[in-house]
């Protein structure tokens, strides 16, 4: 499935506040979408992301959030018939 990356709302967020450094994250991303930059984890190479969601459920302080996309059905009723 190809995932459309009209913007970036969907990657993962790292709350910088709340990471430690530890490279946990980093280590278990299967496609190095992570790095480190000044001690913190971030998304370095967005376009690489799966959104595997293995950094958020790996991340020891929560510090990782991936927030799902929501899709809805556009113009509901428009095919109605009858
Ligand atoms: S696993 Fe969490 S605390 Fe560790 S480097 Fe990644 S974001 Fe930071
Ligand atoms: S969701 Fe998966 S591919 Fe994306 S940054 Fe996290 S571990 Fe890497």
């Amino acid at each position: 499935m190809t995932v459309q990356n009209e913007n970036d709302n969907w990657l993962p967020r790292i709350e910088a506040a709340l990471c430690t450094g530890c490279g946990e994250c980093i280590a278990r991303c299967p496609t190095a979408a992570l790095a480190s930059v000044a001690g913190k984890a971030a998304l370095i190479r967005p376009s690489a992301c799966t959104y595997c969601a293995a950094c958020e459920s790996v991340c020891p302080t929560n510090a990782i959030e991936l927030p799902y996309l929501i899709c809805k059905p556009r113009d509901e009723g428009e095919n109605d018939r009858e």
